[in-house]
């Protein structure tokens, strides 16, 4: 471990690096929060509603910077003890096979990483969303929660890491199959996760008869849209925030709403915000997005390769043998504060695409109006910071901020 080592030093510049960048948007976010209200937002925000998104939005920066330098501390603490070469000796000790090991290997940190993070998640959900209403989530749910996302991350995570562990045991160009195998397995994913996965977590109901089903499927028949069914997500058993999604490809699309937005809402918002949804399919934004994640991870894999095959990589972590495994681990810590550089570039196109689906939705429903009010609604009711700093959008932002949104809206 020194200087003289790049992997080292882009390492702890990427890690200390990112924890500051984040610290200093945070507090210039902070320093805007008792900023004028826009114009555009006078109609909704009470003085009531200003003093508890002031209180609200200051409680979630303080949890974020606490939890944001436990990581910090807990990365660069198992850093500098040579925690990683001793549980590498540990790993290589188990006797699985250089696979079965690295599974080991990585399944411990995963878990160890979990555990770290339940108090403040707990802190989170029970702490502040609980204080200001949001929450209505049970400890039962919450855990039983965690316990699921746990044993699927075994069920579907492990069969592909030990894939990929051994692609890299047998092949020179294992970096180029694992990208493959990784960008084949997440495609899947997103077919899989409303149908089989989200079910494992919430009730869907199919949408009753009424004004509100009458209405959506109009929309789509008049967008040429076809819907193979219509359902109603039991949100509120753990969140009052409200949401809205699509799933599936071509001919299978199935629409879900939270019923936290359905109660909220008037007919026509719903059917404001469903069609800005149907326009991020018919404008195309999701094939784009899935084709930029894929360049993106396949430059992760092009990088991994050369670190894998780099022993300084090891010696920076103080690991002596080095393993497949311990170096997927070990570079994923060197790169992700780095990959967090490519944010902005994926917001700015998801940025546009926000822009051009709200254009699409008032043209669709034929006026403005019912979206614009679906905003402010949804904006009031989540406590959002209503004049964010652009240092702190360009970093966190994927969706622009809610008075552009309205200003471009109140343009069409
Ligand atoms: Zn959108």
């Amino acid at each position: 471990m020194s200087l003289s080592n790049p992997w080292f030093v882009v390492a702890l510049v990427g890690i200390v690096g990112w924890f500051h960048l984040k610290l200093i948007a945070d507090f210039l976010n902070l320093s805007r929060l008792g900023n004028e209200v826009p114009d555009s937002m006078q109609d909704v925000v009470t003085p009531e509603n200003r003093e508890r998104t002031i209180a609200y939005q200051s409680s979630v920066a303080r949890l974020d910077v606490i939890d944001d330098g436990i990581g910090l501390a807990t990365t660069l603490g198992l850093w500098w003890s040579g925690a990683f070469g001793w549980l590498d000796g540990k790993a290589a000790s188990v006797g699985w096979g250089a696979i079965g090991n690295g599974l080991w290997l990585i399944g411990v940190l995963f878990l160890a990483s979990s555990l770290i993070g339940l108090p403040m998640d707990l802190w989170r959900t029970f702490g502040v969303e609980t204080e200001f209403g949001f929450n209505k989530t049970s400890l039962r749910t919450f855990l039983l929660d965690r316990l699921k996302g746990l044993l699927l991350a075994a069920v579907l995570g492990l069969p592909l890491l030990a894939l990929v562990l051994w692609i890299f045991e047998h092949s020179p160009l294992a970096a180029l199959w694992s990208w493959l195998l990784v960008s084949a397995w997440g495609l899947l994913m997103t077919w899989l996760a409303p149908r089989f996965i989200m079910p494992l977590f919430h009730k869907f109901e199919p949408m009753p008869e009424g004004e509100l089903r009458q209405a959506i499927l109009a929309l789509a028949e008049r967008l040429k849209f076809s819907v193979a069914d219509i359902s109603v997500i039991d949100g509120s058993r753990r969140s009052t925030k409200a949401n809205a999604f699509f799933a599936g490809f071509g001919k299978t699309r199935r629409i879900a709403l939270f019923d936290t937005l359905i109660q909220g809402h008037t007919t026509d918002e719903i059917v404001a915000v469903l069609a800005h949804e149907i326009g991020h399919a018919k404008l195309g934004h999701v094939p784009r997005q899935i084709i930029v994640g894929l360049l993106l991870s396949g430059l992760m894999f092009g990088l991994l390769h050369v670190g894998l095959h780099d022993e300084r990589l090891f010696s920076a972590f103080g690991v002596m043998y080095p393993s497949f495994a311990m170096g997927m681990v070990l570079f994923m810590i060197v790169y992700s504060p780095w990959s967090r550089l490519f944010d902005p570039l994926v917001s700015l196109l998801s940025r546009k695409h926000e822009f051009e689906a709200d254009r699409f939705a008032a043209e669709a429903v034929g006026s403005p109006g019912p979206l614009i009010s679906a905003l402010k609604k949804l904006s009031h009711d989540h406590l959002a910071h209503l004049t964010p700093h652009p240092f702190y959008v360009w970093l966190h932002y994927s969706h622009p901020p809610l008075t552009e949104r309205l200003a471009a809206l109140a343009r069409t």
